[in-house]
């Protein structure tokens, strides 16, 4: 009988009860959604109280928790947005094979989306990228094909590979994230509406990384007609050769960061759309992205972590008062690299961090 008590709320005598109940933040629009697929977007925006303040900036600081996607980050809108518009377009029909080339995301996006709708799935990666997404895309069901890490026009490339797969298996397509409309639409539609309406119209930066440039050529195309005079700040790896001047990228170095960075220019890259671009090395990336998590809570991946130290630093070269507001997208999750970035084995076989670090400590720079 206490165990009773204790345990349920008696709603006619609150008082008998040793617990403190609310249902303040149960939301009253809740419905059933008709699959997991129309879960993907509205994600959270988030205010990061402490990093921005540690850092000497003055402006408001807010996450777009895209690593929250039903995926686990910001591609699982392309591949809804691509399959769903080649199926208008009659590009795309019951019993085809989807093949794509991804650094990951996409791919674990495409294999969600193809899991729900009953499609084959092949996707192409290159060996560079993480185990994590291999066993994810795998486990959805889709078949997962290395390629090495080569330039990209060279034969054996993701992209040539995925190519040579679709001119041998009947009726594949390859949507193909590089050139595909859909893919910057999604979040000129999605990302960047939803952090105008979150915003009531009023950002004066946003930070983006550049991958396909789909997310960046999309949420700065949206942003920039309701707030003309918002900053767009895009960050790319130190080693790729997206960053404009091309005098930012004289640095030839390998990297590990996934996700971010090219030795080419996507299609669906508008790179006229960047005010300033910021370059980051794997060190800064993959240790901010730990404070990130250690600091904040916020549970994302290594490009976050570039996101975040070249936003904060664009705040304060931008001198960016406290009355306006920085926005920093976080494209993926802690998942995909549980045995990367986070492990401390792997940090000091880098040199990312010293040995006798633990994950305990904060990095921080200077
Ligand atoms: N970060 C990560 C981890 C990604 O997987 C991607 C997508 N490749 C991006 C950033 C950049 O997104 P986009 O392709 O839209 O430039």
């Amino acid at each position: 009988d206490t165990l009773i008590k204790c345990t349920y709320h008696d709603a006619s005598s609150p008082m008998e009860s040793p617990h403190i109940h609310s249902d303040d933040n149960v939301r009253s629009d809740l419905t059933i959604s008709p699959d997991i697929l129309s879960c993907v977007g509205n994600t959270p925006l988030v205010r990061l109280n402490r990093i921005g303040k540690k850092a000497g900036v003055k402006c408001e600081v807010l996450g777009k928790c895209e690593y929250l996607n039903v995926g686990g980050s910001l591609k699982d809108r392309i591949a809804v947005k691509m399959i769903e518009d080649a199926e208008a377009k009659g590009l795309l029909k019951e019993g085809d094979v989807i093949i794509e080339p991804s650094s990951g995301n996409t791919g674990i996006g495409m294999a969600l989306a193809a899991a729900v709708k009953g499609y084959k799935c092949i996707i192409v990666m290159s060996e560079r990228m993480s185990t994590e997404k291999e066993i994810t895309i795998q486990s959805l069901g889709a078949t997962l094909v290395r390629a090495p890490n080569v330039p990209y026009s060279h034969p054996e490339s993701h992209l040539n590979k995925a190519i040579k797969l679709m001119k041998e298996i009947p009726n594949s397509v390859i949507l193909n994230q590089y050139r595909n409309e859909a893919n910057p639409i999604a979040h000129y539609d999605g990302t960047g509406e939803e952090i105008l309406r979150a915003c009531d119209d009023r950002v004066d930066m946003v930070v983006i990384g550049a991958g396909t440039g789909g997310a960046l050529t999309g949420v700065a195309r949206k942003i920039k007609e309701r707030c003309p005079d918002c900053i767009v700040v895009a960050v790319d790896p130190t080693g790729s050769i997206m960053a404009e001047p091309a005098s930012m990228n004289k640095e030839k170095v390998f990297f590990e960061i996934e996700g971010i960075g090219h030795d080419f220019i996507p299609t669906v890259c508008d790179r006229a759309v960047v005010d300033k671009w910021y370059k980051c090395t794997d060190k800064e990336s993959f240790n901010w992205a730990r404070t990130l998590i250690k600091e904040e809570g916020l549970l994302t991946g290594g490009s976050c972590g570039a996101m975040v130290y070249c936003g904060l630093q664009a705040a304060k070269d931008a001198n960016l008062k406290e009355n306006q507001r920085c926005v920093i997208i976080l494209p993926d999750s802690i998942r995909n690299y549980m045995t990367k970035f986070l492990n401390d084995d792997w940090m000091i076989s880098r040199g990312h961090i010293d040995v006798g670090f633990n994950t305990a400590k904060t990095w921080w720079w200077d």
